[in-house]
């Protein structure tokens, strides 16, 4: 059974996951006419309280997974961890999952990741793989000190990661991130952390957005400036880089790729991820259609529409008590809130963000 493109409004539209960025993904569909329907194992979550049908169940569960098939036909995720079973599972069913089963494995294993930027001619900072206390030691003796260790699978926000400052103190380090294969990570000596948000189309048409200049705390996103004051030179280079890895990955939707801009100018990647992206919010506000739009029209796909900004957006994102300041947010004109709808406050949780608008591009 071959899936008929483009999908037409009324159809039902499916995406795995609940969180916040299902949830904008759901209202951006409601927008175009598409009803969605959510997998996602809590009950309650951002995204099923949006949308049409919730299928509550594990995402590698084989009944949930054909409940939402009897849905949909075609589907969608807002998480990189995906389980490949449940694509392999949703692909024998006739449904049509987008990013697809590539973009999902480069994402999940950052030794991948890198080996595939690398062969698609994007550059990364050195790196080695280690499976055992030894072969940590002997990458940090290759690599040289200090290096970062990161898990190899399920990192984020800075979790799963710490610098090791000798080859000695290498074995400890692979211990206390739980023995796990690693990957070891030269140190990036960046001025500024970047990223591009960039679409591709079912007919291989590229969407591109302007850069956004990026703040980490503690490996969590805080603020985001866009569109960013870079040259023509380093735009050229980070839309150059985005076409490379859309194209080796013959990908479809939204990726996030984020960059570490070098002083002489250089971009290398840091990771990409194979879906609509934090550091993408200001285009909700900032241009003529957000990232979250766009998505969903290259999953369905419909033509991608203009990334041009019209607005320059400082995003800022609302962790834990922070939400507490929405009546401050709310009361200024400039400023534009998105608020995720999560039940419980919890310390550094992702609750919401603000786009305020700093005048026009
Ligand atoms: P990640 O989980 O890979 O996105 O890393 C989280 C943050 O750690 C990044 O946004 C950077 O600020 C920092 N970081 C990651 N990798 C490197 C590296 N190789 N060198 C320097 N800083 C890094």
């Amino acid at each position: 059974m071959s899936v008929k493109l483009p999908l037409p409004p009324g159809a039902t539209l499916g995406i795995l996951g609940g969180g916040q960025l299902g949830r904008m993904l759901a209202q951006a569909a409601a927008r175009l006419g598409f009803d969605v329907a959510i997998l996602e194992p809590e009950q309650d979550s951002p995204a099923a309280r949006v949308a049409a049908h919730h299928v509550v169940g594990a995402y590698d569960d084989a009944e949930s997974l054909k409940a939402l098939a009897k849905l949909v036909s075609v589907v969608t995720f807002e998480f990189e961890n995906v389980p490949s079973a449940a694509v392999e599972l949703l692909s024998g069913l006739g449904v049509e999952v987008a990013p697809g089963a590539m973009a999902l494995a480069v994402a999940q294993d950052r030794v991948t990741e890198k080996s595939f930027l690398n062969q698609a001619g994007v550059a990364t900072v050195a790196f080695e793989a280690a499976d055992s206390p030894e072969s940590a030691v002997a990458a940090v003796a290759k690599l040289g000190a200090p290096c970062l260790m990161k898990t190899r699978r399920e990192g984020y926000d800075g979790k799963g990661q710490m610098w090791v400052e000798s080859a000695a103190a290498a074995a400890a380090a692979f211990a206390t991130l739980g023995g796990k294969p690693v990957i070891l990570e030269a140190p990036a000596e960046f001025v500024r952390e970047l990223s591009i948000i960039a679409a591709r189309g079912r007919d291989g048409a590229l969407a591109i957005y302007p850069l956004a200049e990026n703040h980490h705390e503690k490996g969590v996103l805080r603020r985001s400036v866009a569109p960013a004051k870079v040259t023509s030179e380093t735009a050229e280079q980070a839309e150059r880089i985005a076409a490379k890895v859309l194209k080796a990955l013959d990908y479809v939707g939204v990726v996030g790729i984020e960059l570490f801009e070098l002083s002489d100018g250089k971009l290398l990647v840091n990771e990409i991820a194979p879906r609509v992206h934090n550091t993408g919010h200001w285009t909700q506000d900032g241009c003529e259609v957000d990232q979250f739009e766009q998505h969903i029209r290259a999953v369905a796909g419909w033509p991608l529409g203009p990334t041009a900004a019209k607005s320059n957006v400082e995003m800022l994102n609302l962790l834990g008590d922070e939400i507490e300041a929405w009546p401050k947010f709310s009361a200024e004109p400039e400023t534009r809130v998105h608020l995720y709808g999560k039940r419980e406050i919890k310390p550094g949780r992702k609750m919401g963000h603000v786009n305020r608008i700093r005048g026009p591009v």
